[in-house]
């Protein structure tokens, strides 16, 4: 192919944006969700993504996926689906970029624990926190706190939201990225893809990490209706491969679940489509249910997968003593910059909600500094030994 497609009507485009919450002028070489991606590629929560853990902690081995690495695949994942699609690339880079900003250290052990740490004061959940860093705590432009992001890559970012959230927000902002957690209703389908593409994504690189940690053993995968099927494929094709160690047959057939799950996406989603037959962004947020979508052999394929993930290796025992370990580190620092907010730097140490304002500084850390943190404040340092 050496063009792609023209943008869809029901596409999101920057001429039928709903706009940024502070109006800006236009820029004079980049459209409007460019400079999105732009503004969350230069920000400081986005840098820090490369020491936050996906699953395995980071400093466990320099092979395994970050948050910074699983970004940068959804993106080109949500990219390249956008380009066939006729949907918004640059939209679905901009999301794919933000999508993870508000996740804690230590991946969801930490969310987790600061969640229950925030149990009186509200709670801890990674998508609003997403969305707080860009609407409140990158702090880099005179005029306003935040990125101040388009409505449709903030729309995007909150792929999830309690109804008690979605009321704040709504209070804050009427009709604005809230809403639609109360009234019922979709998010563009550049957000709905980038959903789906951080799906494929961990489902597919979990099985490549978990591999090469050891936590997971190839006949394990057995158990995998997907990926055995592929793996059979790529040794017919290549028999010699029986015979060679097992990494590039991995490669090989993780590669082909790669292309399986995108095309069928692409497939069913635009069947769907062809069906809804929706003739504006607004059309699609007032359907029933998303229209981006796999086929339901292939939904069912990828919830087996995750059940075998879940099962093998979120909950392996060495997984989990690291998780024990994270939960101590994040509830110890919680409590000690509560009782001693001059411990945190200064726009947290002054800020009006301490409990607030010690998640928001926890969940910014990376993996290495909130260890570091933990060493500095108890002494302990409670990854020593591996
Ligand atoms: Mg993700």
């Amino acid at each position: 192919m050496d063009t792609a497609p023209p943008l869809r009507p029901v596409a999101c485009a920057p001429s039928r944006s709903r706009g940024r919450r502070r109006p800006e002028p236009p820029a004079p070489t980049r459209t409007e969700y460019q400079r999105d991606r732009d503004r969350i590629v230069h920000s400081t929560a986005f840098r820090r993504l490369v020491y936050k853990t996906q699953v395995f902690l980071n400093h466990e081995g320099d092979l395994f996926r970050t948050r910074l690495t699983h970004s940068l695949e959804v993106a080109q994942l949500g990219r390249s689906v956008a380009r066939t699609m006729g949907l918004n690339e640059d939209l679905v880079e901009a999301i794919a970029l933000a999508h993870d900003l508000g996740h804690t250290p230590f991946g969801h052990a930490g969310q987790d624990a600061l969640d229950a740490c925030m149990r009186e004061h509200g709670g801890f959940e990674h998508n609003l926190q997403s969305l707080r860093v860009v609407d409140a705590l990158e702090l880099r432009y005179p005029a306003f706190d935040g990125l101040n992001l388009t409505f449709e890559t903030r729309e995007g970012i909150l792929k999830r939201c309690s109804r008690v959230e979605a009321e704040r927000l709504e209070a804050a902002e009427p009709g604005g990225v809230g809403h639609r957690f109360i009234a019922g209703g979709q998010p563009g389908l550049e957000a709905q893809l980038t959903n789906l593409a951080d799906e494929i994504a961990y489902n597919t690189h979990d099985v490549d990490d978990g591999l090469r940690s050891g936590l997971l053993q190839l006949d394990q995968l057995d158990d995998v209706p997907l990926f055995t099927r592929l793996r059979d494929e790529t040794l017919q094709d290549h028999p010699g491969l029986r015979a060679q160690p097992s990494r590039r047959l991995v490669h090989e057939t993780l590669r082909r679940m790669l292309s399986q799950l995108i095309y069928d996406l692409i497939a069913a989603s635009s069947a769907r489509l062809d069906d809804a037959a929706p003739a504006t962004v607004d059309d699609v947020r007032a359907q029933p249910g998303p229209l981006m979508r796999f086929s339901d052999a292939m939904r069912h394929d990828t919830v087996q997968l995750k059940r075998f993930l879940f099962a093998n290796l979120y909950r392996h025992p060495q997984v989990m003593a690291m998780t024990a370990r994270a939960r101590e580190v994040v509830e110890t620092l919680f409590r000690r910059y509560l009782d001693r907010p001059e411990e945190m730097t200064d726009e947290f140490a002054q800020a009006a909600s301490r409990p607030r304002a010690v998640a928001d500084y926890i969940a910014g850390m990376t993996d290495r500094f909130a260890a570091r943190e933990h060493l500095r404040l108890t002494g302990r340092d409670v990854f020593a030994g591996g």
